[in-house]
């Protein structure tokens, strides 16, 4: 249904015809984390997370994993490990 507690007008999973089924009824606001992320709309009550109801759940103990600024670094690519029997037989073919 068509949330109309805090995120207004827009559809939502948690709301029902008793109203908003989430934990106090209401989603939360953003917390520090967030700035940043493309998910923050602003809505006449705040800037909230359009992808959880409570961003701050999300954040508590670990990375949201929901976040669009998040970067992740990469693990160091392998390198490429090489026979060093073939490798010898190559130089000695002139390859
Ligand atoms: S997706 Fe995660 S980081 Fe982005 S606004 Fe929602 S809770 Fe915050």
């Amino acid at each position: 249904m068509v949330c109309e507690v805090i995120k207004i007008g827009r559809e939502c999973a948690l709301m029902g015809k008793k109203g908003c089924s989430f934990n106090g009824g209401k989603c939360y606001p953003i917390v520090d984390r967030c700035q940043g992320c493309e998910r923050v709309t602003v809505f006449p009550a705040g800037e909230y997370c359009i992808a959880c109801p409570d961003p701050a759940a999300k954040w508590s103990g670990r990375d949201c994993n929901l976040g669009t600024h998040i970067v992740k670094e990469k693990a160091p690519e392998a390198t490429k490990s090489v026979d060093p029997l073939k490798a010898s037989k190559r130089k000695a073919a002139g390859r």
